[in-house]
């Protein structure tokens, strides 16, 4: 259906009028397939970014060169960007990002990509193309390295990190994870040392937004990644949380999880303003023992249900039904007394301090104590 996109359609008969090949690539071809929602829209052409620039422009459409350097020039049509990047091949790494020079062949931009299922090209009439077999695999879910697993490591060591996100989204995990691959991630564990916070935090969060990652950090834990990425995490907790996540219909959370491995420190992975407060309230909250309900009265009822949530993920158990009916009192509860109310007779510094006085003894009281109670 989105191939049927009139944007992407139009991008992608803007570059064939130019007399060029067009595909649509990578994760939108492969979620499309598996019924995942898609993301951005990337597209391979052996147009030359300036080409690209030039038939954009000439067809009315905004082009942004946003990675030339990496070939990619992003073409907006109908307000959607499409990230158009002229083939590649990779000739030379330091291992923190491949090299790559422009190709003329599909098979060469092919071969330079990571993953098997995501070297699956798609052309405007819907036409696949499946240069190394990712479609099977892609349908055994199996996430498979193009190519000698360790040496494409080498090349950019973000690509274990990748493996386990897409063994995360998309893996079988009755099928157990590839051996090969395995090998060659323990033997280049060194390298992820190596990788810019940006990019750990940027692909440690896709992981962690996946529906059921237990079983890709379980295996991260074992192949000594996850000390490497997030030292110090636990994963003892991690399954019954998203257990308990699923039960309770919560979506997928990388905050939330990240709280659930018992992993705080925002800085190593450069996560953005609303993520680090978000992770700090629940550090904060799950060290503190403030009853439930007055979480849920203060932070909302969607905080207190994670905290309520992440505190029985950690003991393996259920959220009591009594914890649900303090956090819906918490939430649903209003202070009775306004300052207004004890003035004049209290002014200054010393309202404040009454008011909160007041708070401490409503809440105590279980949200029950009346505007008349208090004020007596
Ligand atoms: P998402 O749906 O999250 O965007 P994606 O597969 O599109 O997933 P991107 O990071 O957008 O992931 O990359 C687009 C494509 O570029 C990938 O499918 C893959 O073919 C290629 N690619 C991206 N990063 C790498 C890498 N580090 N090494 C090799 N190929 C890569
Ligand atoms: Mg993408």
């Amino acid at each position: 259906d989105w191939l049927s996109c009139d944007s992407t359609q139009h991008v992608l008969a803007m570059l064939e009028a130019g007399g060029h090949e067009a595909y649509v690539v990578g994760g939108c071809v492969r979620n499309a397939l598996m019924n995942v929602a898609v993301g951005d829209v990337d597209i391979a052409t052996n147009a030359r970014p300036e080409r690209v620039v030039l038939l954009a422009e000439s067809a009315g459409l905004k082009a942004v060169p946003t990675g030339i350097e990496h070939g990619t020039v992003t073409v907006v049509a109908d307000g959607v960007g499409h990230e158009v990047t002229t083939y590649r091949a990779d000739v030379e790494t330091d291992g923190r990002r491949a090299v790559v020079r422009y190709a003329d062949d599909v098979a060469e931009d092919a071969a330079r990509r990571d993953f098997t299922m995501n070297a699956l090209y798609a052309d405007a009439r819907g036409r696949m193309l499946d240069p190394l077999g990712g479609l099977p695999d892609l349908e055994a879910r199996r996430v498979r390295f193009i190519g000698d697993a360790g040496e494409r490591i080498r090349e950019d060591y973000l690509r274990i990190l990748r493996f386990f996100r897409f063994i995360a989204w998309y893996g079988d995990p009755a099928e157990g994870v590839d051996a090969e691959a395995l090998a060659g991630i323990a033997a280049n564990l060194d390298g992820l040392q190596k990788l810019s916070a940006e990019r750990v935090g940027h692909e440690m969060v896709r992981l962690l937004r996946a529906p059921e990652p237990g079983i890709a950090i379980c295996v991260m834990a074992q192949s000594g990644v996850l000390d490497k990425v997030l030292p110090g995490a636990s994963i003892l907790a991690i399954q019954p949380l998203v257990a308990l996540e699923q039960g309770h219909g919560l979506t997928p959370d990388p905050m939330r999880r990240l709280a659930g491995l018992g992993y705080y420190d925002s800085a190593s992975l450069r996560l953005s303003r609303g993520q680090q407060k978000r992770l700090g309230q629940y550090q904060s909250l799950l060290s503190s023992d403030e009853p439930i309900a007055e979480t849920a009265w203060r932070h909302g009822a969607e905080i207190a249900l994670d905290v309520a949530i992440l505190r029985a993920a950690s003991l393996g158990q259920p959220v009591a039904p009594f914890v649900q009916d303090e956090i819906a009192k918490g939430a649903g509860a209003t202070f009775p007394v306004k300052p207004r109310d004890l003035m004049p007779g209290v002014q200054g510094p010393e309202l404040g301090e009454a008011l909160r006085r007041l708070e401490r003894r409503w809440i105590a009281s279980g949200f029950m104590l009346s505007r008349d109670d208090l004020l007596e």
